[in-house]
């Protein structure tokens, strides 16, 4: 009798599907990926201008699970950075995080800060209901206003009120009076980010952390699915072609996939337009200078500079640009329903901001690029749990394993959506 082994298919190439694909291939099942693409990696990927490789967003590594950085490490050998970043707010420099680094702010904004700080409102966590008031209950008025709430409207695209605040998790660490107090007076030797060491490849882009499992997985290129029969097991893509599956696992956004399957119904359709997320803007800006790059990482808190963040890809590592010069890559973000302005415009408005901040003028720039990410980051509103958990009850009853940062649609680093294609 022939032997027929089952189907079983992935959906992008992203580091979820890959790592599903490696843990199946571990356990002796053979799976197939199919990328929309034409290479591999989503959001862990890079492109590469005249000899400058950006990543598509930041990204560092700092799990401290063993088997996963041990993954990590086999696939490419890594730098470990010191986590230093830093805030650029109102022309000043404040190491990052900036309520225990206020020492280089004016004596009438430290008063202000501190006073507020003492007389905090006093809440029980069960008694805070929004992000707000988190933000508020943390670090007192003048500072919450001044430092969360527009980087809050730069990074999520919005009002710190329509956000809940579970995600928060140890991403935002607390501070204490004495820490406030010291680091008002002196620049503080002591590093207060949730982890010591940002880890980032010698070589190759961060995507190089994936080589150890990609190699020999069956990835298929240019393969955009655009539907997907779940009664019949059938996935269809945009060139016409068609596969039939035995077990599929999608890292597809849900708010795409929903749209895609046969007679997916309406309650479903109506809970994922419920979601919000942010989709983003990559400016990079290629220098034939070593020098523009001072910062691994910083944020920026003025409203009217469209970047929330800016790191250096050369910084990260200097394989990532030609000899003598360096790089830096800027965020801009926009929640999914606001109105996304022109790529020229948050173009120019990065390029001339950047050069007051940077200190660098038109000649040094040799690459400028802007690329738009449809799915940056999930955003936390109040009602993503409720609708979250409909599409993902829908898709379990149809047969489909939904993974990935995307596919849980959660607030997943790399490692935490690499897990999610492994515990399948
Ligand atoms: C701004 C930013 C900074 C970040 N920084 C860090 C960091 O420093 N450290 C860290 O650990 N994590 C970081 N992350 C998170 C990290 O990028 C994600 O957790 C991770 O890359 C998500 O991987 P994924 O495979 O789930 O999704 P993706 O990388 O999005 O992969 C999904 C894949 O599916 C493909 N696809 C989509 N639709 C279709 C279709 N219809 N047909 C076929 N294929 C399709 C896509 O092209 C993509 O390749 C950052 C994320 C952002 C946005």
């Amino acid at each position: 009798m022939e032997n027929i082994l089952p189907n079983n298919i992935v959906l992008g190439a992203g580091i979820a599907g890959i790592s599903a694909s490696y843990h199946l291939k571990q356990k002796g099942i053979e799976s197939t990926i199919y990328e929309k693409d034409s290479d591999w990696g989503g959001l862990c990927g890079f492109f590469e201008i005249e000899g400058f490789r950006f990543d598509r967003f930041v990204h560092f590594t700092f799990t401290k699970e063993e088997y996963i950085a041990n993954i990590f490490e086999k696939s490419s050998p890594l730098y470990a950075h010191p986590s230093i970043s830093y805030n650029y707010y109102n022309g000043a420099w404040l190491k990052h995080p900036a309520i225990n680094n206020l020492a280089q702010l004016s004596s009438e904004e430290k008063t202000q800060i501190i006073t507020d700080f003492v007389n905090r409102p006093q809440k029980d966590v069960s008694e805070i209901k929004n992000y707000d008031e988190w933000l508020r209950v943390q670090n007192g008025n003048y500072f919450a206003e001044h430092f969360p709430f527009p980087y809050t409207r730069k990074y999520w695209g919005q009002e710190p009120k329509d956000m809940e605040t579970r995600w928060i998790g140890n991403r935002i660490r607390s501070a204490a009076l004495d820490e406030v107090l010291r680091g008002a007076f002196e620049e503080q030797e002591q590093n207060f980010y949730y982890t010591s060491y940002m880890k980032y490849p010698k070589k190759g882009g961060f995507r190089s952390i994936l080589n150890h499992c990609r190699n020999g997985l069956d990835i298929h290129f240019n393969k955009n699915v655009v539907r997907i029969d779940s009664r019949n097991k059938a996935v269809y893509f945009a060139d016409g072609c068609h596969e039939q599956y035995d077990r599929l696992i999608s890292s597809l956004p849900l708010p795409e996939i929903v749209k895609i399957i046969d007679d997916c119904p309406a309650e479903v359709l109506e809970a994922a337009e419920k979601l919000h997320w942010t989709s983003g803007y990559q400016i990079s800006l290629g220098f034939n200078r070593p020098d523009v790059a001072k910062h691994l990482w910083f944020y920026i808190y003025d409203e009217d500079v469209m970047p929330a963040r800016v790191y250096s890809p050369n910084l990260k590592s200097s394989d990532n640009a030609p000899e003598g010069c360096s790089s830096l890559q800027a965020e801009v973000f926009f929640d999914c329903k606001a109105e996304i302005p022109l790529s020229s415009v948050v173009l120019e408005n990065t390029i001339s901001r950047l050069k007051e901040i940077c200190n660098f003028v038109d000649k040094d720039i040799v690459v400028k690029d802007i690329r738009f990410e449809k799915y940056a980051n999930v955003t936390f509103t109040h009602e993503i749990y409720e609708n979250r958990q409909i599409i993902l009850d829908y898709l379990k009853s149809e047969g489909i394993d939904s993974i990935g940062r995307f596919g849980k649609w959660d607030y997943l680093w790399t490692f935490q959506a690499f897990k999610t294609g492994m515990e399948i």
